[in-house]
């Protein structure tokens, strides 16, 4: 049994969503919340986990950045088989509850016992996530009909929730972390993930015909077939845990499980292409090309949780703002998101107030990349504004995080709408998988980009230490400028491949 895509798109509950008056729908605001938490959980997990890793686990600097990039690169993996089963098997609803609760399961798992159980309680987590993650953002997609322009804003508004979560769990997580000790930056990530998959739970309702089980469609019962494939993938989603806990804690696995799963992914991807005419796959192939550039762009803007964590750490000043002591580290952590609350709302003001000078995607992927490339000069200039002791301004690093921040806005919303804008509906979670499956890559070469830059000896002089991260950040800048620049000779027929699209 499948979903009659034709009865659905006329049941008057859909139509009625998608004919929502005003901005936005307003399941989004339902969504927008149990996202907030999700990434609350995630981003305050994440916002730990290198600090964590030398100061508890006694690693290395620079085995911590690859253990992060691997541990990262496993997150954004898994979110392509969470959505490959939402799509097949599971659909979103139940694909988001079952990824919410592992990641429940998975942050008191670690709360307990910190030191012992990071692994296994990470490895949990980061299958919750790919479970939990695409399938929220598919849900947001289908909230509106085809050629709908208030998608983007949906999008934005979203995006805004994705940070107002990264920001809190990244703050509070990182206090509780060094004021209270470390099981209760993880307990609080559970009590997060706990308060969003409730608020998911709960409302679910709301989103009438959206989001059911391919082999279980609205009101029927499930055939023992059906069930017996849905326990299935609950099952072997458990069983996974295991191997992802010894590719998690073994970082020369995670090569070779890099090396094949991006290849596999595509294959099955274009394979799965073959039920599509011919727009259908034109639109799949635009999406691919923003799909492969988004790598790039994670792979620099991930060292956030990397060596630009432990350059915030190491090597920049704190603050006294109005009597209070400003850590680098949390700025680190949370002034990106705090940015993102702030820009997006006038990033969305100005496209509008753009109107038909408003850029095409393509050339909104291209600012993203120039944007990007402002900010790692900022980060690169911070080693002229350092002294002896190889310790640099905060402002100088907050400023490079608002440039940066710009560039995300430019891209990263900006992408999750185009996805559901060129995939057919029955793809939307492979599509959100493969998008974020580019994150994988991205933080995979994050974490060798950080570890490259981390080699200088443990016992150099600070300033040469620091000047290891700039040099770094400095060729990043190159990169990005090549990678904007890119885009924008492409723009033409990327473009035709989206017919037309905004
Ligand atoms: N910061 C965004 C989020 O958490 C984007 C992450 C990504 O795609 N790498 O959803």
């Amino acid at each position: 049994m499948a979903i009659d895509q034709a009865a659905l798109a006329n049941d008057p509950r859909l139509i009625a969503i998608r004919n929502f008056q005003g901005k936005y729908p307003s399941q989004l605001w339902w969504l927008f919340m149990a996202e907030m938490w999700e990434r609350f959980c995630f981003y305050g997990m994440r916002g730990v986990l290198t600090v964590f890793m030398i100061q508890q686990l006694a690693m290395n600097k620079a085995d911590a950045n690859l253990q992060y990039g691997a541990i990262q690169a496993f997150v954004y993996t898994m979110t392509f088989v969470g959505g490959f089963f939402a799509d097949k098997f599971l659909g979103f609803r139940r694909s988001i509850v079952w990824g919410g609760l592992l990641m429940v399961v998975g942050s008191f798992t670690v709360a307990a016992a910190p030191n012992s159980l990071f692994y296994i309680g990470t490895s949990i987590s980061i299958v919750g996530t790919g479970f939990f993650k695409p399938n929220i953002s598919g849900v947001v997609g289908l909230l509106y009909r085809d050629g709908d322009n208030r998608r983007d804003a949906g999008f934005a508004l979203f995006y805004s929730g994705i940070n107002i979560g990264a920001a809190l769990g990244g703050f509070l997580c990182v206090y509780l972390g060094k004021a209270y000790g470390w099981e209760w930056a993880f307990a609080s990530a559970g009590i997060a993930m706990l308060i969003g998959v409730a608020m998911f739970g709960m409302t679910a309702r709301t989103l009438g015909p959206l989001g059911f089980s391919p082999l279980v469609p609205e009101g029927t019962v499930a055939t023992p077939a059906a069930r017996n494939k849905i326990l299935g993938v609950y099952a072997g989603s458990l069983l996974s845990i295991p191997l992802i806990l010894l590719l998690v804690s073994n970082s020369q696995y995670t090569d070779w499980f890099m090396y094949l799963v991006g290849p596999l992914a595509l294959i099955y991807f274009l394979y799965d292409m073959r039920t599509c005419t011919r727009v259908e796959i034109q639109k799949l192939l635009a999406a691919l090309v923003f799909i492969i550039f988004s790598i790039f762009f994670w792979a620099f803007f991930e060292q956030s949780g990397g060596s630009l964590a432990i350059v915030a750490e190491y090597h920049i000043k704190p603050a006294q703002v109005l009597g209070a002591r400003i850590d680098p580290i949390e700025v680190n952590n949370t002034s990106n998101s705090i940015f993102v609350i702030l820009l997006s709302p006038l990033v969305g003001l100005l496209w509008l107030k753009m109107r038909s000078k408003e850029p095409n995607t393509v050339v909104k992927f291209g600012l993203g990349f120039f944007f990007l490339a402002g900010g790692f000069y900022l980060f690169q200039s911070l080693i002229r504004y350092a002294g002896e002791d190889g310790i640099s301004s905060l402002w100088i690093f907050t400023f490079a995080w608002l440039v940066t921040t710009i560039g995300e806005l430019c891209l990263s919303p900006i992408g999750l709408s185009a996805m559901t804008r060129l995939a057919p509906q029955r793809m939307f979670g492979i599509i959100m998988g493969l998008w974020f499956l580019a994150s994988a890559y991205g933080q995979y070469l994050a974490g060798l980009l950080g570890a490259g830059m981390a080699q200088v000896e443990e016992t150099a002089p600070p300033l040469t230490k620091l000047a290891g991260y700039t040099d770094g950040y400095w060729q990043l800048t190159i990169y990005a400028l090549i990678c904007g620049a890119l885009l924008m000779v492409i723009s033409p027929l990327v473009r035709k491949l989206m017919h037309d699209e905004k």
